[in-house]
Order: C-alpha cells, then sequence, then structure tokens
C-alpha cells in the first residue's frame, strides 16, 4: 500500500484498492503458486530439484517507452516481455511474475489505459503460462508511468544457462533475426499514427517481441549450450558482456548476420547500425563447442552460426568483424545507460 498524498481512501474512480481488484480479476490460476494476488506475500514452489532465479527490469516512461508512440498493450506486452527474455537466457521455465506499477493520477482515473496495459502483459502471460502473481500500485510522483517486473522462474539445480561459459573455440550462434526492433523503432518516430492498431499477432519485433522461452529451455535441457544471454541491449554491447564474463574474445562473420526483414529496408549504413548495435531484438546469442550439433531451428525459431570465441590476447580487440576478406575492431556501441 502507499500513501499517496493524504488521498489514501479517495474515491477516484480507480483508487488503489479497486486498481488491485482489477487485475486480480484476470489473472489465472498456477500450481507453482501456492498463494497469489491478495495476502502480504505470495507464495510459490519450485519444482522439486530446481532452483529459483529471479530477475527485474524497469519499463520507464520516456526511457524505455512513449505514450505517444506505445498503445498501451504494447506497453504491457513489452514490460513482461523483458522479464522473461532474461529468463529465457539462462534456460529457465517462468513460475510467476510481480508487477509494480505507478501512475499518474490522470492514467490511473482512466481504465482505459490500464485495461489495454493488463490485455498486453496478461497475453503474453497467458501464452507462456506465467500467474501474475503480486506487485505493489502506487500513484507516481510525476507525470510518468513507471513499471517494474519481477520474475521468478526455475531451473534445474546447477543447470541454469550462463553468460561465463563459453570457451575458445566455441561457435557462436544466434536466434532468429537480428535489427528488426530497431528499424521499426525508426518507423514507429517518423509515424507513430500507423502503428497504434498493431497486434501481438502480427511480426512487430520492436512493439511486441517474442521471448524465446522455448529455445532457451531446449538448450539447456538438450545440453546444447555453453553460454547465453538474451539480446537487450544490442549485439555488440551483449556480446561483449558474454566475452567478459567468460574472459574469451569473439568473432563475427558480418555476411552471416541474419538480417530481419524490416531493416533489409534501411540503407546500408542504417543497416550495419541495427544489426551490430540495434538493442531490443530480444534474441538468443549462445555458444557451443564445436563438437556439439546444433538444429537449423528450435521451435521454429531459426538458429544461426554467426562466429566464433577466441582466446583471449592483450594485442588483439575483445571484439572484431570480418567482412570479405577484411577484420575489423567491434565496438559495444548498444544501449548504455548514464552515457
Ligand atoms: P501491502 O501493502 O501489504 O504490500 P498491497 O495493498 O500493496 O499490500 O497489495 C495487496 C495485494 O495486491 C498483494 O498481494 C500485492 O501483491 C497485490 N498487488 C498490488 N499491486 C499489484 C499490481 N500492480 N499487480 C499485481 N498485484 C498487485
Ligand atoms: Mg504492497
Amino acid at each position: 500500500m502507499s500513501y499517496p498524498s493524504n488521498s489514501r481512501h479517495a474515491k477516484n474512480p480507480l483508487g488503489e484498492l479497486s486498481i488491485i481488484d482489477r487485475i486480480r480479476a484476470r489473472t489465472s490460476r498456477s500450481s507453482a503458486v501456492l498463494l497469489g494476488i491478495g495476502d502480504d506475500c505470495a507464495i510459490v514452489k519450485p519444482p522439486p530439484g530446481h532452483e529459483l532465479l529471479v530477475t527485474t527490469d524497469f519499463s520507464l516512461e520516456d526511457r524505455h517507452f512513449r505514450r505517444i508512440w506505445h498503445t498501451p498493450a504494447s506497453i504491457g506486452h513489452r514490460t513482461l516481455a523483458r522479464g522473461l527474455s532474461d529468463l529465457a537466457a539462462m534456460g529457465a521455465k517462468p513460475l510467476a511474475a510481480f508487477l509494480s506499477l505507478a501512475m499518474p493520477k490522470s492514467v490511473a482515473r482512466n481504465p482505459r489505459w490500464l485495461d489495454g496495459f493488463l490485455d498486453g502483459f496478461l497475453a503474453l502471460a497467458a501464452s507462456h503460462n506465467v500467474p501474475l502473481a503480486g506487485g505493489d500500485t502506487a500513484q507516481s510522483p510525476a507525470d510518468h508511468i513507471l513499471a517494474d517486473i519481477i520474475l521468478l522462474g526455475s531451473a534445474p539445480t546447477g543447470r541454469a544457462l550462463r553468460r561465463s561459459g563459453a570457451r575458445p573455440g566455441d561457435l557462436l550462434y544466434v536466434t532468429g533475426a537480428l535489427g528488426g526492433a530497431a528499424a521499426e523503432l525508426a518507423s514507429l518516430a517518423a509515424a507513430p499514427r500507423k502503428f497504434r492498431t498493431a497486434t501481438a499477432a502480427d511480426n512487430h519485433p520492436h512493439l511486441f517481441p517474442q521471448p524465446r522461452l522455448a529455445v532457451g529451455q531446449a538448450l539447456l535441457r538438450r545440453r546444447l549450450a555453453t553460454a547465453c544471454i538474451d539480446l537487450s541491449d544490442g549485439l555488440s554491447t551483449d556480446l561483449a558482456h558474454l566475452c567478459t564474463s567468460s574472459n574469451v574474445a569473439a568473432e563475427l562473420d558480418l555476411a552471416a548476420l541474419p538480417l530481419h526483414p524490416l531493416a533489409a529496408q534501411l540503407d546500408d549504413r542504417a543497416q550495419i547500425n541495427a544489426l551490430l548495435h540495434g538493442g531490443e531484438d530480444y534474441e538468443l546469442l549462445f555458444t557451443a563447442s564445436t563438437s556439439t550439433k546444433v538444429p537449423r531451428s528450435i521451435d521454429n525459431v531459426p538458429i544461426t552460426c554467426i562466429g566464433r570465441i577466441l582466446k583471449p590476447r592483450a594485442s588483439q580487440p575483445q571484439m572484431s568483424i570480418l567482412s570479405n576478406d577484411d577484420r575489423f575492431e567491434l565496438q559495444p556501441r548498444g544501449w548504455e545507460h548514464f552515457s
């Protein structure tokens, strides 16, 4: 419970309690959640032999979304997708989601925004069988909507995929295609109205990204990956994270990078930028030993070999990119806060 300026019991059309009721009325049950919305804590039981994985992600207005660009449903979907993608990267199964939501009074007063947000959030939740098991609701101190998603997942003890397992000689793979989210964001900025009717049913890599949970779980179950990370900040930045965690270097084959059809419409320079540095594709980047037979697709998601892992050498860049017969240094130029 929060205490917006002495109006804790104010009879707004949507007060805190009616907001929670509105959310609760739409949530589904799950066997992992022994107690959901309504008490001081939720009670969640991971399956025997599994450990708990926890991730949290902010979705902040004017930082991660804009009300003029993103419909409430897209904001709800993206809020949950960010957390689910982190679970996917570790090969985890989602157990429960928690949503902390701060809204300005002007937004809370009109149930349409919240209902639209829940439409997007709960549709994605239902498609991955993840119950909304709690959260917090407050009046935002400014005119911004703030959403924080907390996800609990589970993985067999000791088996979660990490960023740190890549070894020199491993091959580097990516799911799906790259640059689609950056390309769609550029068209969204140019023509926001065009996207007001977009839905998750169509292919909208920026507005409705699809976290790769089935692929992550298959990589874990079939012991295919030595390391894994999700592409939230952009290939160059996330590959640097993987290399640093694993203490290795990497090289990419530019021609092998799977370009999203939306990004194919950009000019050459923008295309390369979208491929290498465009964030929010929420694909998985993983490594596998050369002796592992990695399938061409998992759960209908294509998988492409895009490079290899090398020994780190002080005289050589951490990341390089091969194009025709030339080799270039690749710098992490994806998304970074406080830059
Ligand atoms: P407390 O003050 O004890 O933290 P609250 O009044 O904040 O309790 O919340 C009551 C119940 O509603 C709790 O189970 C909480 O998890 C749930 N809840 C509150 N806000 C949300 C939300 N935005 N989404 C989902 N559940 C929520
Ligand atoms: Mg609370």
